[in-house]
């Protein structure tokens, strides 16, 4: 098939996946995959929610095949408005879930973490989430948001364009180790490599602060191993799943088969994510691409409930 008319496929089947009735019948079988598995409903490490003004320029973004996304078609499956987006995760039974925002510039930071917690007040089932960026008041407005009672913390290595080891950030690492608040941070160089992202930067932070609860997003996708590594190394770094071992990432950024063992051996410290709702294919096929590896129903309760359930003590 021609790339054009795959596309057009793939177009298709993206408006028959998000009509009402086939929303209804993914979150019964959403439904159904975690009720299988004995789970209560499942926890999303990652999902998106921001002042819609900005997530439409996002959603605009990937719209265009920019840059940062690696010039990829990426067809928004979950393009509703918010409150439709947050009673649908509650449709697929997802008991828990992120709001991720990230700023890509200075001034930006403190704004979105005045909004978050105004999500997380009036969203149930949303763990309050705040953001940082390399200025001068970065360590003062993360101490008032872990004050504020903020539950986890995004930091986007890539889209920012920052160094996550840069000294303005230091004493804000600090803080959060010891608050023991995790962070879940986009520091990979999938789908398309910043000046800052893979293994390296953030592994300066990590020796700087080993008991910094790093969440690292995306599998660290394509450094996948490198990522590994530094699990490996520190007791307190996790990974989420988001995108990873989808068909879509699958096709340009390959899990390596031989390090399944290690996931297995990971299995108390990865976390299920989806990226909800900026996916260019259903939700459930996230679940599907997890459990199609095959370490495991008790692999799965892990990842799908349990160890976020564990780590934001729900
Ligand atoms: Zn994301």
């Amino acid at each position: 098939m021609s790339r054009s008319s795959e596309e057009l496929v793939r177009e298709r089947l993206h408006q028959v996946s998000s009509t009402p009735t086939a929303l209804d019948e993914e979150a019964g079988e959403i439904r159904r995959f975690w009720g299988g598995l004995g789970l209560p409903g499942l926890i999303d490490v990652h999902t998106h929610f921001m002042p819609e003004r900005v997530l439409h320029k996002v959603w605009d973004y990937f719209d265009d095949h920019g840059p940062l996304i690696g010039g990829l078609g990426w067809p928004i499956t979950y393009r509703k408005q918010e409150a439709e987006r947050t009673a649908l995760l509650r449709e697929f039974g997802v008991r828990a879930f992120t709001a991720m925002l990230y700023p890509h510039k200075p001034d930006m930071a403190r704004w979105l973490n005045g909004w978050a917690a105004d999500f997380a007040r009036r969203t149930p089932g949303c763990l309050h989430t705040a953001t940082l960026y390399p200025e001068p008041d970065v360590e003062t407005y993360v101490r008032e948001a872990v004050e504020a009672g903020a539950r986890v913390f995004k930091a986007h290595v890539q889209v920012g364009a920052y160094d996550p080891a840069d000294e303005r950030l230091q004493r804000a690492w600090g803080l959060l180790a010891e608050a023991r608040v995790p962070v879940v941070m986009h520091c990979g160089s999938g789908p398309a490599p910043g000046r800052h992202t893979g293994p390296e930067p953030i592994a300066r932070v990590l020796a700087r602060h080993p008991k910094l609860r790093l969440i690292v997003a995306h599998m660290g996708m394509p450094e996948y191993e490198e990522f590994l590594d530094l699990a490996e190394r520190h007791d307190e770094v996790r990974l989420d799943t988001t995108m990873a071992f989808t068909d879509f990432t699958e096709r340009f950024m390959p899990f390596p088969h031989r390090a399944l063992p290690r996931l297995t051996a990971l299995g108390d410290r990865v976390l299920l994510g989806s990226d909800f709702p900026n996916i260019p294919y259903p939700y459930l096929h996230q679940l599907h691409a997890l459990e199609r590896l095959g370490l495991g129903r008790d692999w799965l309760r892990a990842v799908c409930h349990d160890n976020a359930a564990t780590l934001f003590g729900l």
